[in-house]
């Protein structure tokens, strides 16, 4: 799987915020990050005066903080100072309907600032903020909002009628709803957004947090199974805030579009907090994925940092490179990507497409912050996810019982393991401590994740610990059969399986959903399972091949394995309330 790497230009590696790994590995300490923050001016920390009130502070009121495209083509801009004075009403709202410090207000919201404001707001008035993906179903909406006790929720008139109104009255935490574009009905505690921020002041303290306060609740993406509740705090935003620095490489009035949801922990950690705190204007699209809109927004609004996710960029892969002919990126400075593996193809494409690498990064609803990345000064080994963010360290563990023995041999798999104590590493699961308590051995975090490490740092996944495979007496991970399959240019995506084999051990199984317009007949059939012999050998190559219009994924674009070996298998789907499409 190793192919050549992307080199950097060193004029180019010395513009960036991190020159050197080395130095700043060397340099690096959780204090000193924490230095580039300000704090709340009466002590304390609080994500949300870091986010916008300390660029207030320091004169910085008047830079665009976030343009929003809504989906029918309206442009708002809002200042760092438009977002202070949102914020501090928003603050305001809750203080004045009685939300108490800690409580959790949850947002039920499209992308549009008021989630934005919502968020930040909420924080200043020091309750902790969940936000959920819209496109939810009413079941794991009241999931989730029975888990976290919800006291509030912002959401708006259409998605409280047809997701929450019918059984809101079996949540007794939830005491208020405010709608942002809704009627009114106070005396069954339904708020206008409109009004009730009309009627508070623009002007507000900023609640006493600490940084060890509960600041936000994450609910991991139900990839392996039931989603988790993830607990984070205040001082979450020190790893925020760096790791935008190092890994995404942002700097004050650089045009940011990072396209994952804030329902999500990227949408929120990325979408929201880390480009604020380093001064950034954040793009906000309310419309949903579509290519040729996408290229139209790199270009129109001269995007310089680019963040998305190997679901993304697998549709746009589809298009072939031509499709970007013609496009003006030249403000296009950085691709990152996360979220699930990146495959070697495509990093390569990008390097077509776009001239630049997209640069894969690793982390976890868990972790809070980017962990492992492949920094912009660094060069891309394409098919790697990069070396550890400064201040944190990783390794390759194996478990046996109650303890870890580190992996130090270059490229033997083993689990990624990392060493906790960095700001954003979740506090608790929710409600569930003893699970809470199993991730941690022998003094290190355990991620659950399979991967490799070269002689040269950088690591590579290989699976979740849930999807490796045992073939003919070997280890398969996933995604290096994925990845050989998505060299094949019939090829659009391929999720791959272990199904037992009467003989022991399991044959690999692979759904391929083919390019447009392809056959899905016998011809290919053979053609893939022979390239897949070739790539990869007999050993660990597909035994079989199927076609599919589509592939399961979780409503934040990840692979449900899970799904098609229960399905394969005829055993129970399990919790299947976050798979994307309804093919249940
Ligand atoms: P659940 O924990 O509920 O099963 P999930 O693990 O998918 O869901 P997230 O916290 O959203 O929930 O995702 C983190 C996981 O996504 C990582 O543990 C890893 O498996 C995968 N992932 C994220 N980034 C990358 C990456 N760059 N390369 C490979 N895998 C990645
Ligand atoms: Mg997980």
């Amino acid at each position: 799987m190793t192919r050549t790497p992307i080199a950097k230009r060193a004029e180019n590696a010395a513009r960036c915020n991190m020159p050197s790994y080395a130095e700043a590995v060397a340099n690096f300490s959780w204090e000193n990050a924490r230095k580039q923050l300000d704090g709340l001016p009466g002590g304390g920390l609080n994500i949300a005066y870091e986010a916008i009130d300390r660029h207030v502070a320091h004169g910085r009121g008047g830079v665009r903080a976030l343009r929003w495209l809504s989906a029918d083509g309206r442009v708002v801009d809002y200042t760092y100072d438009d977002l202070r004075r949102q914020t501090n009403r928003f603050a305001n709202v809750l203080r004045k309907i009685g939300v108490a410090k800690g409580e959790r207000v949850y947002s039920l919201l499209g992308r549009a600032p008021e989630l934005h404001i919502a968020a930040l707001g909420a924080l200043k008035a020091g309750a902790a903020f969940c936000p959920m993906f819209s496109a939810f179903g009413p079941e794991p909406i009241r999931s989730r909002m029975e888990i976290g006790e919800a006291r509030l929720l912002v959401t708006n008139a259409a998605l409280y009628r047809k997701k929450v109104e019918a059984w809101r009255a079996e949540l007794p935490s939830l005491r208020h709803v405010i709608l942002i574009d809704g009627a009114d009905d106070p005396a069954n505690g339904v708020h206008d957004y409109r009004r009730l921020m009309a009627e508070v002041s623009e002007e507000g303290e900023i609640a006493a947090t600490g940084p060890q306060d509960f600041a936000l609740l994450h609910f991991t993406s139900g990839t392996t199974g039931k989603p988790k509740g993830v607990v984070h705090v205040h001082e979450a935003v020190v790893a925020h805030h760096i790791t935008g620095f190092y890994a995404l490489d942002l700097r004050p009035g650089d045009i940011f579009w990072c396209t994952a949801d804030p329902g999500w922990v990227t949408g929120m950690s990325y979408g929201v907090i880390a480009p604020l705190t380093n001064g950034a204007t954040l793009l906000v699209d309310e419309a949903e994925f579509d290519a040729d809109r996408w290229r139209r927004t790199l270009q129109d609004q001269k995007v310089n940092v680019w963040y998305t996710a190997p679901t993304a960029i697998r549709v746009l892969m589809r298009a072939g490179a031509e499709a970007w002919k013609g496009c003006d990126l030249s403000a296009l400075r950085l691709l990152a990507s996360v979220g699930e593996p990146l495959n070697p193809e495509a990093v390569e494409w990008s390097v077509e497409a776009f001239g630049k690498p997209f640069h894969d990064n690793w982390w976890q609803t868990e972790t809070g912050g980017i962990m492992i990345a492949n920094f912009p000064s660094m060069e891309v080994r394409p098919g790697s996810m990069g070396k550890p963010l400064p201040g944190i360290e990783a390794a390759i563990v194996e478990r046996s019982g109650d303890s870890v023995r580190v992996v130090d041999k270059p490229m033997a798999m083993g689990e990624l393991a990392l060493r906790p104590g960095w700001p954003s590493m979740m506090r608790a699961y929710l409600h569930e401590d003893a699970r809470y308590r199993k991730c941690f051995v022998g003094g290190w975090y355990l991620t659950g994740d399979l991967a490799m490490r070269d002689s040269d740092g950088y690591f590579w996944f290989v699976g979740r610990a849930d999807d490796l495979i045992k073939s003919a007496g070997h280890l398969v991970g996933p995604f290096e059969v994925e990845s050989a399959l998505m060299e094949h240019p019939a090829v659009a995506e391929a999720a791959v399986i272990g199904v037992p084999d009467p003989l022991g051990g399991e044959i690999i199984k692979a759904y391929v959903v083919t390019k447009t317009g392809l056959a899905h007949d016998e011809a290919l059939q053979r053609e893939l399972l022979g390239h897949g012999r070739k790539r990869l050998g007999a050993a660990i190559a597909p035994k079989t091949i199927v076609f599919r219009e589509n592939l399961p994924k979780t409503r934040s674009g990840k692979m449900m394995r899970r799904l098609l070996k229960a399905r394969e298998l005829g055993l129970p789907e399990g919790d299947l309330s976050t798979l994307e499409s309804d093919e249940r």
